[in-house]
């Protein structure tokens, strides 16, 4: 089997450690390791390293020691990253139509628009818009809510099919009743892959299959 016929079961960090320069060391030694068909929250405190780690495995930031596998190595991780999906605290809305900024410039079937925008709970919004899909957004977003612009973001990452998503405080403008339900559905169509929700947020840990605190003995 050639790389692209392998889904990815499995994601490990091995001993990986990582400093920006001279001050000091972020992470130190993680090891841990992602199974498909868990969801997982990384947690611990403000600038305990947590969103640098999803730089790391996102390719954006090299480690300084350590490596990641995918599938105990079967597959190279600069192939297994074009089925990540980061999404972060704040998705940028572009000046175009609601459509437009799920797709930028993917070509995805409507009906597959639409069950993204369903599973982020945005359908009834977008079914009492006069223009639905076709209504065009301002680039800060006036007529979205913050809550709702987190969804738009997280439903611009599932219409891209992702085996690994990761959601970086991307939850944390929805009201609690929609952010469980939200994070529920995604929990569930992420079944088959690997979920990860970097949070502050006790409630959505507890809905995690498996934490991985970070910086917890106050490394650096
Ligand atoms: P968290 O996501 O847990 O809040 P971060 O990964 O954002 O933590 O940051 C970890 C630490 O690294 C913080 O002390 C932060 O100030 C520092 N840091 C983050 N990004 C950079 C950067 N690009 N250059 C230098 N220091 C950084």
């Amino acid at each position: 089997l050639g790389h692209a016929d392998l889904s990815i079961k499995s994601l490990a960090l091995q001993n990986v450690s990582f400093g920006y320069g001279d001050r000091g060391t972020v992470l130190s030694d993680v090891s841990f390791r992602f199974e498909a068909g868990n969801a997982y929250a990384i947690v611990g405190p403000s600038g305990a390293g947590k969103s640098t780690l999803a730089d790391i495995l996102l390719g954006l930031t090299l480690p300084d020691r350590g490596s990641i596998l995918v599938n105990d190595g079967q597959i190279p991780i600069e192939v297994a990253r074009n089925r990540f999906m980061l999404v972060e605290q704040q998705s940028k809305i572009f000046s175009t139509t609601l459509k437009e900024n799920l797709l930028l410039g993917v070509d995805v079937p409507d009906e597959e628009l639409f069950s993204a925008v369903e599973l982020v709970n945005l359908d009834d919004m977008v079914r009492s818009l006069d223009k639905g899909m076709d209504t065009r957004l301002t680039y800060l977003g006036e007529n979205f809510s913050g809550g709702q612009r987190q969804r738009l973001g997280i439903a611009r990452a599932l219409i891209r099919k992702p085996e690994v998503l990761i959601l970086d405080e991307a939850t944390s403008a929805l009201d609690p009743v929609t952010r469980t339900e939200v994070v529920n559905k995604l929990r569930a169509y992420m079944r088959h892959g690997i979920i990860i929700f970097i949070t502050h947020d006790a409630e959505i840990a507890e809905l995690a299959d498996e934490v991985l605190s970070i910086g917890q003995e106050g490394t650096s």
